[in-house]
């Protein structure tokens, strides 16, 4: 919503195609993007096709009520990519209802030696700047563990405090 508020400034108009039946982010972007008069939402619907040789010239679009649909598009801004990529280690770590990993606050997961940073990580807030952070934790929790082979996992879910001194 906020990308598609930003575009509207531009665009004449912008089409935000949502697979879901209904915005799911915050009230207050939700409220502006009803209000702003050149967003209009396809709920329902997913996109199967962007259209267009050496330009973007369409995209094709499905939903269960109305079938395949040809948008006359110029331009298409993808917002994809919230999804983590945490198959592979869910027989290692218990992960959490979304599927992220949950670890402590020195990137620590409850296995030894296993560190998760950036959006996989429970708790995550999805930013770039928090992803280069935890990398940086977890590179230092590393380097503490090969030299002394302590991993005091703390489960900070347990009671919300810290476990003060690093490793
Ligand atoms: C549409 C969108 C817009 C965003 N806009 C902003 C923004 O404006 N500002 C902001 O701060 N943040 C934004 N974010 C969030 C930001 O992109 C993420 O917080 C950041 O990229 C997380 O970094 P990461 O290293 O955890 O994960 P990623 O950047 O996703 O990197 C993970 C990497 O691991 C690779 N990978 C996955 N599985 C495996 C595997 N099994 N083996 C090997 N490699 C693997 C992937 O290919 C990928 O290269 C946005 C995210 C999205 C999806």
């Amino acid at each position: 919503m906020q990308e598609a508020l930003t575009l509207a400034a531009f665009a004449s108009k912008v089409i935000i195609v949502q697979r879901a039946g209904a915005l799911t982010g915050q009230a207050c972007y939700r409220d502006r993007v009803n209000a702003q008069q050149n967003i209009e939402i396809r709920f329902n619907t997913v996109v199967t096709a962007i259209l267009g040789e050496s330009t973007v010239t369409g995209l094709r679009t499905h939903s269960a009520s109305g079938g395949n649909c040809d948008l006359e598009v110029a331009a298409v801004f993808a917002y994809v990519g919230l999804q983590p990529n945490t198959e592979f280690v869910k027989n290692e770590v218990t992960l959490d209802p979304s599927g992220r990993i949950p670890t402590d606050g020195f990137m620590r997961t409850k296995l030894p030696g296993i560190c998760a940073a950036g959006t996989v990580r429970s708790r995550s807030p999805h930013r770039a700047v928090s992803a280069a952070g935890d990398g940086a934790s977890a590179a230092v929790t590393l380097d503490r563990y090969l030299a002394d082979g302590a991993w005091p996992f703390y489960d900070s879910a347990r009671d919300g405090a810290g476990p003060g001194e690093h490793g």
